[in-house]
């Protein structure tokens, strides 16, 4: 029972989220899980009072703060409740009396994110391309944010339809709030571009159960302390992450997948494999007879790689799932809520397995022939 032949059992595994980590990554945790630096207990064991646990978190922090360029203007916390709790927090945290949030509408995760900022303040959808099924992107020429509004809402990747924006709108003096939980990380971005950026840790960071919020400190000032002390961003930078216990294990998980994005050479290293990764597997769909992307051409997302089999064959489509699972491939079929097929390739998915990948895609066009 060594470890290769655990390893060589390991599927290819295209989850949305949870997903894939760095076999690197796993590797090390495995190898400390008992005895974490010579404590003889686990950093699941571990109280988060303690100088190694405190070790983690700071270094955590900051190489986080690195690898994103992050401004000392900025704040970086780690939360709990998921990226859906920000859908609340945002709007309670920095919302103004009397002026109306905007909201740029690009799926389903965009539209929970508007329930939830509707019960606290008003909202003006600015742009949607919800008349379009959400298979494209609005126009960044065609989005307008409102001067006077309280703050700028989208997000950058839309992990259900697969689209992307490769660019971010300009909205002056109104804080812009971005929805990274596809993509953090998969790329470089302007931090200073934004007011607040949150991502849920299980697509490109971790495991779930930690939340990253990336704030602007002026904007945790904007409300009330009325406003439940857990429910307050500023409780949170006050005690460093550590006003209640935070998810201790997920910080250590999201500590070591920073590390391994800083060995590599960062984010722009992390960027092209992404760019190569991703132009491969599009590359591979336009070339084939069989499937096609749904999304239109500038808008496709180098995170969720979205397809269908031509007259979208839903027969064929569930067969090209089960032979997928026999030969050792997981978690391509698509969102519940728009069917289809759907790869991610998070930065710890790698170019072997989707070379891998599309070889199979090949066979089983050759296979299955529809015309
Ligand atoms: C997965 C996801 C969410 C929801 O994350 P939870 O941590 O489950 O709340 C929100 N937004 C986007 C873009 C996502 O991909």
């Amino acid at each position: 029972m060594g470890d290769t032949h655990v390893i060589s059992k390991r599927i290819i595994n295209f989850n949305a989220g949870p997903a894939a980590l760095p076999l690197s990554v796993l590797q090390q945790i495995q190898a400390e899980f008992l005895n974490y630096q010579s404590t003889g207990m686990s950093v699941m064991e571990m109280s988060h009072r303690s100088v190694e646990f405190e070790e983690i978190l700071t270094s955590a922090q900051a190489t986080l703060r690195q690898i994103m360029a992050i401004p000392d203007t900025y704040e970086v916390l780690f939360l709990q409740g998921g990226a859906s709790l920000q859908f609340s927090m945002v709007p309670q945290n920095i919302k103004v009396a009397g002026k109306a949030a905007n909201l740029i509408n690009t799926g389903i995760w965009t539209q929970k994110a508007l329930e939830e900022i509707q019960k606290e303040t008003s909202v003006k959808i600015i742009a949607s391309s919800e008349d379009q099924q959400f298979l494209t992107l609005p126009k960044l020429s065609d989005i307008q944010v409102d001067p006077n509004a309280s703050f700028a809402y989208m997000a950058s990747n839309n992990t259900i339809f697969g689209t992307q924006f490769k660019a971010f709108p300009k909205t002056g003096l109104v804080p812009l709030v971005c929805d990274m939980s596809s993509d953090i990380l998969s790329r470089q971005v302007d931090v200073s571009d934004f007011g607040l950026i949150f991502a849920g840790a299980q697509k490109n960071i971790g495991p779930s159960g930690l939340t990253i919020v990336i704030i602007r400190k002026d904007l945790a000032e904007r409300c009330d302390k009325s406003l439940a002390t857990m429910m307050q961003y500023r409780t949170h930078i006050k005690a460093k992450s550590l006003y209640n216990t935070p998810p201790s294990f997920p910080i250590y998980v999201a500590k070591l997948v920073f590390d391994w994005i800083q060995n590599q050479g960062g984010l722009s290293v992390v960027q092209e494999n992404n760019e190569r990764k991703g132009k491969l597997l599009y590359d591979a769909i336009n070339n084939s007879e069989m499937f096609y992307s749904p999304i239109e051409e500038s808008s496709r997302s180098l995170m969720n790689v979205v397809f269908r089999i031509k007259g979208n064959n839903v027969d064929l489509e569930d067969q090209f799932v089960k032979d997928a699972e026999q030969a050792g491939i997981v978690g391509i079929k698509g969102h519940r809520s728009v069917g289809g097929l759907r790869a991610s390739i998070y930065n710890a998915q790698s170019l072997e397995n989707v070379e891998a990948f599309i070889e199979f895609m090949q066979t089983f066009e050759k296979n299955n022939h529809i015309l």
